[in-house]
């Protein structure tokens, strides 16, 4: 029977649908984020797991030990700066943690840049087209977030 045929394959294209599905599901418990590393002067692109909470500095391919910090880049002056992020653990003791509070990776306070001192002026470095790490003019700068 043709008709049967037909609904073999429709079953099977449903569970090649649904493993994609869950496939997806899977890596969206991770995203990108731009550091920089201080000891090796690059920018580059780190997948981060959101299900475990990542302190900074954290490990760098471009050299050893944790000197890699979230970056950003100063729009007037274009120093590329690292932050000095808190762990997001303290203070928070009243309230259940929620694990979409972990996604938010926008900074708390605006940033000040540590070369010309512009404020607000800053934005995530945008790495060339394709490529997944750059090299920044260094020494790269730290500021403390609050
Ligand atoms: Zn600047």
């Amino acid at each position: 029977m043709k008709n049967k045929g037909k609904q073999i394959v429709l079953v099977v294209v449903i569970l090649i649908a649904l493993a994609a599905l869950v496939k997806s599901m899977g890596q969206q418990a991770s995203y990108e984020r731009i550091l920089v590393d201080t000891q090796a002067n690059k920018v580059f692109v780190k997948r981060i797991s959101s299900n475990a909470a990542v302190e900074y500095p954290t490990s760098s391919p471009f050299s050893k030990g944790n000197n890699a910090y979230p970056a950003l880049k100063c729009l007037n002056c274009e120093a590329v700066f690292g932050v000095k992020e808190k762990p997001i653990i303290e203070s928070t003791e009243e309230m259940p943690a929620s694990p979409q509070v972990m996604g938010e990776i926008t900074p708390p306070t605006w940033p000040k840049c540590p070369v010309c001192g512009a404020v607000a002026n800053a934005m995530v470095p945008v790495l060339p087209e394709g490529q997944k790490s750059m090299d920044v003019a260094g020494p790269v700068q730290l500021i403390e977030a609050e």
